[in-house]
């Protein structure tokens, strides 16, 4: 199992680090709220709450927006309050300084076996998916099986993001996919990534596609292909 460890505090991250380095975990440590939003794969991150750069609520949400990883907020402040707002920004779980390494490491099973995720069980990606039916939208045919794209007949040629992120939007065509939702089935679970590296790829796929309205802004939410007019 990855970890990201965020923690400013050397000791505590040294002491933290040995515990579960010892517990078979491989640890990432860094110490700002800059850091910890760098794209890195982890499987769950600890996140400190007392950060010297960013609000540690700011970054928890920051990284519940673009990860589907579990987080375990750690903090000294043990006010309800304070555990509440942590939840509220996204966190699984919280542990109160000090705690022992004991309690941690349940809270951390407990949370991935909520999550269903485990070093040995990474998301699956969509180009495994067994025997995915070709998706039409008018002129427009994907099939996920060959990761071939067709408008007209004519194939077009997309990015590996392109393509995935055309499977899931066509397979969901006349719905709204969340921002969460895409960059999970995408760039996978374990992405820390800015949220524009969607934007960028949807604006690509868009121009590729020649039709610009056929992917819809869903303001605040994320993207939606355009139902198909079904042929009179
Ligand atoms: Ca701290």
């Amino acid at each position: 199992m990855r970890v990201l460890l965020v923690e400013d505090d050397d000791r505590v991250a040294a002491a933290l680090g040995d515990v579960l380095r010892r517990h078979g975990v491989l640890v990432q440590r860094v110490s700002s709220g800059q850091e910890a939003l760098v794209p890195r794969a982890v499987d769950l991150v600890l996140l400190d709450l007392g950060l010297p750069d960013m609000d540690g609520l700011a970054v928890c949400r920051a990284l519940r927006r673009v990860v589907d990883v579990p987080i375990i907020a750690v903090t000294a402040r043990a006010e309800e309050r304070e555990r509440i707002a942590g939840l509220r920004a996204g966190a699984d779980d919280y542990v109160v300084k000090p705690y022992s390494s004991g309690e941690l490491l349940a809270r951390m099973e407990a949370v991935l076996r909520r999550s269903h995720r485990s070093a040995q069980s990474p998301p699956v990606a969509l180009a495994e998916a067994p025997a995915a039916p070709v998706l039409r939208h008018g002129a427009l045919e994907v099939d996920p099986g060959a990761r071939r794209v067709t408008l007209a007949g004519g194939e077009l040629k997309l990015s590996r993001k392109e393509f995935d992120l055309l499977v899931v939007l066509a397979g969901a065509q006349g719905t709204v996919c969340s921002r969460e939702t895409l960059l999970d089935r995408v760039w996978g679970a374990t992405l820390f990534g800015s949220t524009r590296t969607l934007d960028v790829h949807v604006a690509t796929l868009r121009a590729k596609l020649g039709d610009p309205e056929l992917i819809e802004t869903v303001r605040g939410v994320g993207y939606r292909m355009r139902a198909a007019v079904p042929l009179p």
